[in-house]
């Protein structure tokens, strides 16, 4: 298998701060299309690893997206490869509108923003509904949903998702995560998700890793993560 293979390869990812070793060789392999999740306690090392992918953090070691090298390369490029990130906390602009933020999303390009506009209005009916609304005012769940759709505007190969659920209620998590469902299936978008709820995670993902102290301590397929006794007990409370 070559680098040509995957949507994206990792290998040998290493991050070391000055009293700190974040990410300590970590390799990963994620297929065209598919759903990734990375698990694992606070501090594992997660949100570094997804930030490498995406150029936020300088590492040693090496990422390819579909085969190439993306050393070097600052975010704003590697965007435009078709990587899109949402940050934890989301990032969208609060003081532009819902519409604004989209067409930010599309990134200059110019040809067939209104009709990604009106799909993505579709697949995201409470956007529509409140397009001409601040981002700032709309609730948490509107403003991830919001965020997802602003990454999807530039019509990425990759969504890079940096804890979703974070600071949702349950039942609003459970909406991100049918709507993640449902644009993967749609779009065959492939995701990289690094998410506390693992249950969730699990249920989304076709390959999971789970991190611990910056190494890989558990990988496969979502299905035979979520039935690991180590698994469960840690972190599906069962
Ligand atoms: P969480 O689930 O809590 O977000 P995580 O698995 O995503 O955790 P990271 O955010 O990748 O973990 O952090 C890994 C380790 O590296 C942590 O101990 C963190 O404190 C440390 N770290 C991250 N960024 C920096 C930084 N800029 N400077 C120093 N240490 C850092």
């Amino acid at each position: 298998m070559t680098d040509n293979d995957f949507a994206v390869r990792v290998r040998g990812l290493v991050k070391r701060y000055p009293d700190k070793v974040a990410v300590a060789g970590v390799d990963l392999d994620i297929h065209h299309g598919e759903v990734f999740a990375l698990l694992g306690p606070n501090g594992a090392g997660k949100t570094t690893t997804l930030r490498a992918v995406c150029g936020m953090v300088r590492t040693a070691g090496r990422v390819a997206f579909r085969g190439r090298d993306l050393t070097g390369l600052a975010t704003e490029k590697i965007a435009r490869l078709g990587i899109a990130h949402v940050p934890e906390g989301r990032g969208t602009f609060g003081g532009l509108t819902v519409a604004e933020n989209l067409r930010l999303g599309a990134y200059g390009r110019k040809d067939g923003v209104q009709q990604d506009l009106d799909f993505w209005y579709g697949t995201f009916p409470r956007l529509a509904e409140r397009r001409e609304q601040p981002a700032g005012s709309l609730s948490g769940g509107e403003q991830q949903m919001l965020a997802v759709a602003r990454a999807l505007m530039c019509r990425p190969a990759l969504l890079l998702l940096d804890e979703p659920s974070l600071g949702l209620a349950p039942m609003v998590v459970r909406e991100v995560f049918a709507v993640l469902r449902e644009i993967r299936a749609g779009q065959g978008t492939g995701m990289l998700v690094v998410e506390q709820n693992a249950a969730l995670a699990l249920e989304l993902a076709d390959t999971a890793h789970v991190l611990e102290a910056g190494r890989t301590v558990l990988a496969g397929p979502a299905a035979e993560i979520r039935a690991e006794d180590s698994v469960r007990r840690a972190y599906l409370g069962s």
